[in-house]
């Protein structure tokens, strides 16, 4: 290492840079409100100073209660701008899971979004009582609360002593952010979902979410002055690093409060966005629009989807409609997208069936991601690349967690080898492009044969009535487990357990065939819109099956 030309890698240089290069651009839209660059990079250093005077250092932890704001977007500068570590919490959580987020992550100040002061409220009254009566928690003390008013037309909406405005009115605008010393130091704290285990927090470093970032505006081929739409969470990994890559690319944010097809037509057409990024229920949003909600799309808009497996019929849909659609997998460890597919100039000529059947494989790996194989865990042994034979998903790279916070246990169980195990299982295919096939704890085994939940959900898209699908194991006395299937129906179809079988038994091998499909009103789903399979499952066990 060259000491005297050590210069540590940090997503915060973007803001600094987008203030002196684009300085007059708009940098976020939300509502009747415009920024430039230059004022947010204003607003952020005064935000940083007014968290100084309130004592906050190098590592406390901020948490934030806020859908995709102004202050949502802000605040990815200014609490590392002040030395501390951000931690969004998804806004669909309820108050028992945000109090123990709060109680874990140490937090010492909590901003929350007027539309969200109930639900704190209540997280605050649980984390009080648990302080009072829990003996390790002597030293923890309730973080300081800051509303966050609407900037646009405040509320009045009161929770504490200070408003968030307050902040940047008195906060100084030559404020100068400490150095950053190590670039491993954390920059942001991320709790996972919990679709399969109880929330860990992730600790992401400045240095791989400064390379995550770089890397994602690369694989996304996203060029200078995006107009970007915040369709997605900016709680969910950072919004899978946009928030620091649009700073990087000098965009303009489009902010929404609320992911509706009427938000999202109306801004896309209002501001010529060209960037969104979403998970592959966002789709269903966007296609059942009703027609007074849509707006025609006038120049092709990207969009980067990911989270859960978007099956390849609606991608086609998606693309019918203007949309033009980049798939990538990843997840919270992974500081967002690890996987991208990257498109080949010679599948163009492909009709557009094959054309999506090709996206809705997980893809390769993103610049910074050094590798990733698909391994038997037992003996770390690589398997075929031969598009069949299943193994454990594991990475390795920058981009992946520094470990979780407070938890070397499950940080150690994480990595095997040097390589990070994802608890997802899939193939290679020949041409060296990975596809899942399940979570590892999804996979149905029937009879021996390991059967993709994946791959039948696929099937049940292409069904014209159905709007969502979910396959998990049920148990079956001769075959020890067999799929069972649970859908919901788009709207006003009258479609039956029995027609969605027939389909079923015409596309798949006999093996593969849901012994049992079941109609529902909804799917039970986490916080971040995902189907809880574990629900589903227990309710698959109450089915008879012969
Ligand atoms: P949680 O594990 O709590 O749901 P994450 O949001 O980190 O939290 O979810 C990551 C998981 O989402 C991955 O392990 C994988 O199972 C799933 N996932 C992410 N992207 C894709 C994708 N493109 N296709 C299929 N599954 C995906």
């Amino acid at each position: 290492k060259c000491e005297a030309n050590y210069v540590p890698l940090t997503p915060l240089t973007f803001l600094r840079r987008a203030s002196a290069v684009y300085a007059n651009r708009t940098s976020i839209i939300y509502a009747g409100t415009r920024f430039t660059w230059r004022q947010t990079y204003d607003r952020c250093l005064r935000i940083a100073s007014s968290l100084r005077s309130l004592n906050i250092f190098k590592n406390n932890v901020v948490s934030v209660l806020a859908p995709n704001t102004p202050a949502m977007y802000e605040m990815h500068f200014a609490v590392p701008m002040a030395g501390a570590v951000l931690n969004t919490i998804n806004t669909r959580l309820d108050a028992k899971n945000i109090a123990t987020i709060l109680k874990h992550s140490e937090a010492k100040v909590f901003f929350v979004d007027y539309e969200y002061v109930p639900l704190a409220r209540d997280a605050l009254r649980l984390l009080m009582a648990d302080l009072q009566t829990c003996a390790v928690a002597a030293e923890l003390s309730m973080p300081l609360v800051i509303v966050i008013d609407d900037v646009d037309s405040p509320t009045g909406v009161r929770l504490g002593e200070l408003e968030y405005e307050q902040l940047v009115q008195t906060g100084n605008p030559r404020f100068v952010p400490d150095e950053i010393e190590d670039e491993w130091d954390p920059i942001a704290l991320n709790y996972t979902s919990g679709t399969t285990s109880a929330p860990k927090g992730v600790v992401y470093s400045h240095r791989g979410a400064y390379l995550s970032t770089l890397s994602l505006i690369l694989g996304w081929e996203m060029g200078s002055e995006p107009v970007y739409l915040w369709s997605l969470p900016m709680f969910h990994c950072n919004g899978w690093t946009f928030t620091w890559g649009v700073a990087a690319r000098g965009g303009t944010n489009v902010c929404i409060r609320n992911t509706t097809a009427h938000e999202m037509y109306n801004n896309i057409a209002l501001h010529n966005v060209t960037h969104m990024c979403c998970a592959p229920i966002v789709f269903n949003i966007l296609l059942q629009a009703k027609p007074q909600e849509c707006r025609k799309i006038s120049t092709p808009v990207q969009i980067l989807t990911g989270g859960a497996p978007p099956p390849a019929a609606l991608l086609e849909k998606m693309e019918a409609l203007g949309f033009h659609v980049v798939h990538a997998y990843g997840l919270t460890e992974a500081t967002g997208p690890a996987l991208v597919c990257e498109w080949q100039a010679k599948w163009n000529s492909l009709p557009r069936q094959a054309q999506s059947k090709l996206k809705a494989r997980q893809g390769v790996s993103v610049l910074t991601l050094e590798d990733v194989d698909v391994k038997d865990l037992k003996t770390m042994q690589s398997m075929p690349r031969d598009g069949e034979t299943m193994g454990e998903i594991v990475l390795r790279g920058s981009g992946i967690m520094k470990g979780y916070f407070k938890d070397e246990i499950a940080t150690s169980k994480a990595f095997h080898k040097g390589w990070f195990v994802t608890g997802d299982v899939g193939v290679i295919h020949p041409d060296g492009y990975l596809e899942i096939k399940d979570r590892s704890k999804d996979v149905i085994i029937s009879g021996g044969e390991n059967i993709s939940s994946v791959e039948l959900e696929s099937v049940l898209y292409r069904h014209p009535c159905v709007l969502e699908a979910a396959v998990v194991a049920m148990p079956h006395p001769k075959w020890g487990e067999s799929p069972c299937a649970f859908v919901t129906l788009q709207k006003d179809s009258s479609s039956t357990e029995a027609d969605i079988l027939a389909h079923c038994r015409k596309n798949l091998a006999g093996f593969m065939m849901p012994k049992k499909v079941k109609i529902m009103n909804q799917l039970p789903k986490t916080g971040t819109g995902k189907i809880q399979k574990f629900e589903l499952r227990e309710l698959a066990k109450s089915f008879v099956v012969t």
